[in-house]
């Protein structure tokens, strides 16, 4: 297991905190600052224990290069905000340098530093060696609390800590890894993975990690399609990826081997285009030829809510349908709702299956709803992400 704040004493010492402040900004304000709040326990954390936090995040693309409007000085006031005036906390204005050399230097325990935007260095993305050597150089200990980036290799997530140790996972980071293992390590049992979006290629290395994990695989979305086109069935004009059918054949034979049952959508919400207002019909079995497939149909939805109303935990990643347009939301939320009213473990990952447990305003009845899309991914995928990897076991 990754070591956490627990394992470190930080009195006296300066911690390097690598946070994901990436907020939604417009026109130099927050839209949502949850992010930043999410931050607030790891640093308090620090602060409480005699530690100085100086703290780093990207903010945007800003692709190597100053960007006037990605500036973090609004992300530092706003954390002064919530840490309240007690707490001094002060805005760098450069990522590294002279004048951050000279700021990190003077940060004293009690005290926040909050560095530019990483992404403003080049190198950062690169993991370039001299960055990470001088980011290393500010500090005593690093903290990786940013679980959203901790699937790439850069700078701030995995050149600093292989020059910085101890090297621990902040609580954020620590909850997402926990929770993980929760579903995938010592699961309660039977062990049922929802998973749906629009395309088979995004999914197949999670669906082939997954048979070897799980009981049993719900799959909706556009993806399903591809899956009955391997069976056989009419999809009409839904969303199919013709070259992923063997492959599709191929996933469906493992899970067989594997013991592993698939469910596949047995009726659709079918329309005659792929907009909001159009035509829909709900169809048993094969999809009309001049229909296309937007929503898994009122059968497959209590089928599979049946199905998560037994399971002792639940992964969900993906969409049922195009839960965008309102007519093509019910599988969706179907799917949310059943696990907010389950006893089950669910933890959810991706950005529009979160968006849509939101929607449903169920966010607080989920096991655990992951920060990190693509990390969670690649968790799903059975891959070490690198910026754990890079922390202290
Ligand atoms: P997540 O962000 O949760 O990982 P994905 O990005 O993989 O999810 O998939 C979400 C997208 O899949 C949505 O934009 C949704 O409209 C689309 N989608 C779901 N069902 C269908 C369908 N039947 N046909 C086409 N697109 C679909
Ligand atoms: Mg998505």
């Amino acid at each position: 297991m990754t070591q956490g704040l627990a394992d470190v004493d930080f009195s006296g010492k300066r911690a390097f905190v690598r946070v994901d402040f990436n907020v939604p900004l417009e026109d130099g304000v927050i839209g949502d600052d949850t992010r930043i709040a999410a931050a607030l326990p790891t640093i308090q954390h620090i602060l409480n224990a005699g530690g100085a936090v100086i703290c780093a995040s990207h903010l945007g693309r800003p692709g190597g290069e100053i960007v006037e409007e990605l500036r973090m000085a609004p992300v530092a006031a706003r954390l002064q905000e919530l840490l309240g005036e007690e707490i001094a906390v002060k805005a760098c204005p450069e990522v590294v340098g002279e004048i951050a050399d000279a700021m990190a230097s003077a940060c004293k325990p009690g005290e926040v530093l909050l560095l530019e935007n990483l992404r403003f260095e080049p190198g950062e993305t690169k993991n370039d060696a001299s960055l990470a050597e001088k980011l290393a150089s500010y500090a005593d200990v690093f903290v990786q609390d940013a679980f959203g980036t901790c699937h790439r290799s850069h700078a701030s997530t995995v050149g600093v800590p292989a020059r910085l140790q101890p090297a621990v996972a902040g609580l954020l980071v620590d909850k997402e890894l926990k929770a993980f293992e929760k579903a995938m390590g010592n699961p309660a049992k039977p062990v049922l993975a929802i998973v749906g979006g629009a395309k088979v290629s995004d999914k197949m290395l999670l669906l082939e990690n997954l048979i070897e994990k799980v009981n049993t695989i719900l799959i909706g979305g556009g993806m399903a399609y591809t899956f009955l086109k391997a069976l056989n069935q009419g999809v009409g004009k839904s969303l199919v990826e013709e070259d992923r059918v063997e492959t599709a054949k191929r996933v469906w034979e493992k899970a067989k081997q594997n013991g592993v049952d698939i469910l596949l959508p047995v009726d659709h919400l079918a329309a005659k285009s792929f907009e909001p207002n159009t035509d829909v019909k709900v169809v048993n079995g094969d999809v009309p030829e001049q229909r296309m497939g937007l929503d898994i149909g009122p059968v497959t939805r209590e089928a599979y809510t049946a199905a998560i109303r037994n399971a002792g935990t639940v992964v969900w990643n993906g969409p049922m349908g195009v839960f965008e347009m309102d007519a093509f939301s019910h599988g969706t939320s179907a799917i949310a709702l059943a696990l907010a009213e389950s006893n089950c473990v669910s933890i959810v990952g991706g950005g529009d299956s979160v968006a849509a447990i939101k929607r449903n305003g169920v966010q607080d009845r989920m096991t655990h709803i992951s920060t990190g899309g693509g990390a969670f991914l690649e968790l799903l995928e059975g891959k070490a992400l690198p910026g754990i990897t890079a922390l202290q076991a």
